[in-house]
This record gives C-alpha cells, sequence and structure tokens, in this order.
C-alpha cells in the first residue's frame, strides 16, 4: 500500500524488473470497504427509530476534511506551509493524490496525471503519500465525530456523514454540533474541516463544499427550494458527465428545471435512477446514514509503468492476492468470489470471477483461482496489458457459509 519506497528506488535508477516498474502506480492501494468492526446492532435499530420519528426535520452534517493529504503534510513539516504541495508518487502514470489550495490556484486538481500537475505548477513539491499517517490523523477525527453521535458514515478518510436528529452531546442545535467538531478538529490535529448542515444527506454533502476551506454552511428546511433551484444538475452527487450530458440533452441544466420536468418521464427514461433524480430535485432524500456497511467487495489493482502480456502478469497476481488478502482479515465477513480484472492496453477491462463452492481459506487457495482465472483470457498473445487487480466479492456473514471448515476444528 505505501509505494513510495520503491517509487523513489524506481528514480535512482533501481533495477527494472516487474516489480520494481508496478511500484511507480498511479493506484496500489488495497481498496477495503469498510474495514475495521462492524457498529453494534444497536446504532442501526436506533437510526430507523430516529427516522420515524423525526421524518419532518431529520438533521445531517457532512464532514470535509480540507485538501486532506496535503494538509497533513504541511501540518507536519513547516517549510511546506504557504507552498504549492503535491501529494502524488512521481512517474509517467501517477496521478494526484492531493493538492493544497497554493496548488490548486494553479490549477491542479487531485484525479490529475502527476505529470500534467508538474507542467501546470513547476514549482510544486512533489511529496508521495504517507497513508499510514493519513490514517491515524483520520482515527483521531473519527473519534470526535462520535462523540456527538454513534450515526457516524465514513466515506473516506477525509469525509463523513453524521445523523445528528438525536444527537448524544447537548449542544442546541445542528450547526452548534458542526460548529464544535470543526472546533474540536482544529485545536486536536491542528487541521481545517469544512462542514454541511441540512435536513438531507445529499444536501449535506453540497453545503459542505459551499464555504470550503475552513467553512460552515447551513441550510434550513425552509431554504431548501431556493437553495436547489439554481444549482447545475451536475452538482448533485452521483450526476456525472454522461447522465450531465443527457439532462442537458433533455433541456435540464438546473435543479430547478430538473424539478418541472415530469416526474414519471424521468423514471421512463432512466429507471430508479430518474425516479430518484426528480426526489432529489425536490429536496427529498431517503438516504440514511449507515454506521454499518458490511463489507461488499475487497480487491488490489496495480497498473504496470509499462504494459506486459498476460504471461508476465503472474508475480504482480500473487502479491495482489496476498495483499486482498492480508485485507480480507480486518473483516469478520467472508468473500465467495474471486474476480480477475485485467486492464488492455487499449483500455479494455476484462473480468473473470470464480464461486467456489468453499469460499477461498487461504492466500494459496486465492492465487491459485486467480491465477486459473488468468488461463480463461483468450485474447491474442500479443495483446499487452497496463492494469491488472485481484478482488474478493459476493461476501457474505460467517453464519451464512455453510460449515464445513469448522467440523474439524
Ligand atoms: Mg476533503
Amino acid at each position: 500500500m505505501l509505494r513510495h519506497a520503491g517509487d523513489l528506488g524506481d528514480r535512482l535508477g533501481a533495477r527494472r524488473d516487474v516489480r520494481k516498474r508496478r511500484a511507480t502506480t498511479r493506484d496500489g492501494s488495497v481498496r477495503a470497504r469498510t474495514i475495521g468492526p462492524r457498529a453494534p446492532r444497536h446504532a442501526v435499530v436506533a437510526s430507523r427509530a430516529s427516522t420515524q420519528q423525526c421524518d419532518a426535520v431529520r438533521k445531517f452534517i457532512h464532514i470535509d476534511m480540507d485538501a486532506f493529504y496535503a494538509s497533513v503534510e504541511q501540518r507536519d513539516d513547516p517549510s511546506l506551509r504557504g507552498r504549492p504541495v503535491v501529494v502524488a508518487w512521481r512517474g509517467a502514470r501517477s496521478v494526484v493524490c492531493a493538492a493544497s489550495y497554493e496548488a490548486r490556484t494553479y490549477g491542479v486538481r487531485s484525479a490529475m496525471p502527476a505529470v500534467r500537475a508538474e507542467r501546470l505548477c513547476p514549482d510544486a513539491v512533489f511529496v508521495p503519500p504517507d497513508f499510514t499517517r493519513y490514517k491515524a490523523v483520520s482515527q483521531q477525527v473519527r473519534a470526535i465525530l462520535l462523540r456527538h453521535t454513534d450515526l457516524v458514515e465514513p466515506l473516506s478518510l477525509d469525509e463523513a456523514y453524521l445523523d445528528v436528529t438525536e444527537p448524544k452531546s447537548a449542544l442546541p442545535s445542528a450547526t452548534a454540533i458542526a460548529r464544535s467538531i470543526r472546533e474540536q478538529i482544529r485545536e486536536e490535529t491542528a487541521l481545517t474541516a469544512s462542514a454541511g448542515v441540512a435536513p438531507a444527506k445529499f444536501l449535506a454533502k453540497i453545503a459542505s463544499d459551499w464555504r470550503k476551506p475552513d467553512g460552515l454552511f447551513v441550510i434550513r428546511p425552509h431554504e431548501v427550494r431556493d437553495f436547489l433551484e439554481p444549482l447545475p444538475v451536475a452538482r448533485i452527487h452521483g450526476v456525472g458527465k454522461v447522465m450531465d450530458g443527457k439532462l442537458a440533452a433533455l433541456g435540464i441544466r438546473t435543479v430547478g428545471e430538473l424539478r418541472a420536468f415530469d416526474a414519471h418521464a424521468l423514471e421512463a427514461r432512466f429507471g430508479r435512477y430518474g425516479r430518484r433524480l426528480a426526489e432529489l430535485a425536490h429536496g427529498v432524500d431517503h438516504g440514511e446514514v449507515r454506521p454499518d456497511r458490511p463489507t461488499q467487495s475487497i480487491s488490489s489493482e496495480d497498473t504496470f509503468a509499462e504494459d506486459v502480456p498476460l504471461a508476465a502478469t503472474e508475480p504482480v497476481i500473487r502479491d495482489l492476492a496476498a495483499r486482498t488478502w492480508a485485507a480480507t482479515r480486518r473483516t469478520e465477513r467472508i468473500g465467495r468470489t474471486v474476480v480477475l480484472k485485467l486492464k488492455t492496453r487499449e483500455f479494455r477491462i476484462l473480468t473473470r470471477s470464480r464461486t467456489p463452492e468453499a469460499p477461498p481459506h487461504s492466500v494459496d487457495e486465492l492465487t491459485g483461482i486467480a491465477l486459473a482465472l488468468r488461463e480463461q483470457v483468450a485474447l491474442p498473445a500479443s495483446t499487452l496489458y497496463r492494469l491488472v487487480g485481484v478482488g474478493l466479492a459476493n461476501f457474505c456473514d460467517p453464519d451464512d457459509t455453510p460449515a464445513q471448515s469448522t467440523l474439524f476444528d
């Protein structure tokens, strides 16, 4: 997961075998959805109960740390303060993980290729990411959030939703809670966070972005309509470029226009998502804060610095299987389906999967299945691959799996 050691080795001209090349990946992180212990069941029950009681006024906060990784770097190294900092591995295919606000004034954004960031801001200081440190700070922030409610849903290391309809703290309002959280984060981590307060989750997320950085924005229930009306539809979470284009083709550019559009027509055109869009346009969001989001899949993937033929992928598949297996040790749930993902030089994505009768019980079993799946790829031998991934999906609780392993325990 921490690639920069290898990356430095690469830059220093280390031997360029497959493993070294792999070190300049753009995304080598293990993606483990919902790691950590599951929240106690009563928390979920509490969430449902509060929803029913308080359907009229529910109170959500979205907390978003400002330029998180870059801010941690600037905090820990005073020489970086006030300078454009780009958190990214170096390398032709690396992408920006985070950019400080100084770097953003040059147009640098996260997820942009690092080489482009370098062109936009030649004076930027490039820092390789250190996720161990970011995770530690993230846990500190999580602890602060949990003082106010058990209903905390982390979205990533630097973002979380809170349902504060029935808070633990005795503060008089959701706004007061958001203020208190921002103060506590500042005092205890020396970092800033932006907060959005609203009667719906999706609105809270838009609100936290409204006064960024170091801002607080509140949308009160009676303000929802006026706030939403002029907003471009792309501001709605989930409306990407493609959907934005489809809506524009229907003459829908703002949320007001979306609201005026016939809801049935939206549903007929876009299915369930169309219905959801119509609801969101009216400020209606049934989304609840889900502190207990069970693991659905865990995967690791790597992009090669130079494309390789299928035959050369075995060492990487072994390594990825080991990383995925290690990540699964953090959840009690059991992954039943093994997934192998490959991306060709032409960006064609192939996935092969297998659900064995009994879920894989060891890293060797997982590796064996992943390698067997590779044999099912029937593209010409000359095909080159830029990325490979190994994952486990289709997770279930231990109680739901056949008990054969316990027979011999
Ligand atoms: Mg952030």
